[in-house]
């Protein structure tokens, strides 16, 4: 056995030095044949394991083997120079025009911007004007004007950032209503995008700052249907054709009668028990809508004998939710590239 070792050792050596000695593919391939060949020196030791005593031949068929593992890793490595030099040199001797170069990165626009712009694309083309306003308003054109006064509860509920008495942070982007009808006469069809504020906890749900798309049309004979049949139209477009949208009486001050706007979950489509997203309800709300106040139309010098009008605020990020499937609003902001590649 020591002679064994002893030989292999040395043909190693050997061969380690013809390897690194072989210039290109062709004599490293010589080199292969040489050793590692079916007529290879490998093999002439291999066939003299015969003469040994049998309980000797596993060890040495082993001791074989280990020496051929070492000798074939040697010859990829040499190889793999080998290659990165030829790259190399053909790219020192010449610049290739169809090699392929390192494609530039495209940035896309932000889900919660795309959904923003498709909505108004959708009122545009109905005949509504896109209208744009300050982020932060006087306390009249947040709540007093909406037929909330200082003493109503619902001002609690909107849980704004005050910057003074009478300034805050816009909690919704209904002021743009009030600014609009005391700008125009009626008729009136906007839609009103844009940034709010309120201080919520952020959860899955809520962020303190988010986006609204507040819509508004007044004019004679203006009524729920219309506002039905806008907002179907308006979930359909974003989210598919056969989209359910529903229609719950609930209460909002500044409307008569209001409703709060569902649609069917994304995820289970409305027939899972235990949703993560929907909660087992099958419905996702959007927002709420409703019929203008008689007293928010009076506070603009509209008449509400003669004119009617339907208004809506639905959140940015919730239509987004619901247009890319996704069960938590952080994801939007938390800036994770790959998230929103994913989306584009
Ligand atoms: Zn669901």
């Amino acid at each position: 056995m020591i002679e064994l070792a002893t030989l292999l050792s040395a043909l190693r050596e050997r061969f380690a030095a013809a390897v690194e000695a072989a210039a290109d593919e062709r004599a490293l391939d010589e080199v292969r044949v040489a050793y590692l060949g079916r007529n290879g020196e490998v093999t002439t030791i291999r066939r003299s394991i015969g003469k040994l005593p049998p309980e000797r031949r596993p060890g040495a068929g082993k001791e074989i083997n280990d020496a051929v593992a070492v000798m074939e890793a040697l010859l990829q490595e040499r190889h793999a120079q080998l290659e990165a030099r030829d790259v190399e040199a053909s790219l020192e001797q010449r610049i290739d025009v169809t090699f392929l170069g390192t494609p530039p990165q495209f940035g896309s626009l932000h889900p919660v911007r795309r959904v923003i712009e498709d909505a108004c694309g959708y009122f545009e083309r109905h005949g509504f004007a896109v209208v744009l306003g300050p982020e932060v308003e006087p306390d009249y054109y947040n709540f007093d004007a909406l037929n909330i006064p200082p003493e109503h509860p619902a001002r609690e509920g909107f849980d704004s950032f005050w910057v003074n008495d009478s300034l805050l942070l816009r909690p919704h982007t209904s002021p743009m209503q009030i600014r609009t009808m005391q700008l125009h006469p009626p008729p009136v069809a906007i839609v009103a995008p844009g940034r709010c504020y309120r201080r919520d906890a952020v959860d899955a749900r809520h962020l303190f700052q988010f986006h609204q798309i507040e819509g508004l049309l007044v004019a004679s004979g203006v009524h729920f249907g219309h506002l039905k049949g806008m907002l179907t139209g308006l979930c359909r477009t974003l989210f598919g054709a056969y989209q359910q949208v529903r229609f719950r009486p609930s209460f909002f001050p500044f409307t008569e009668p209001s409703a709060e706007v569902d649609t069917t979950c994304p995820k289970c489509g409305g027939r899972a028990s235990a949703c993560s997203m929907c909660g087992g309800s099958g419905w996702i709300e959007l927002g709420g809508a409703g019929m203008v106040h008689p007293n928010v139309l009076r506070e603009v010098g509209y008449d509400p004998e003669v004119v009617s009008g339907w208004a809506f605020g639905f959140g940015a990020e919730r239509l987004a939710l619901v247009r890319y499937d996704v069960d938590d609003v952080r994801r939007f902001v938390d800036g994770d590239p790959d998230f929103f590649e994913q989306l584009a």
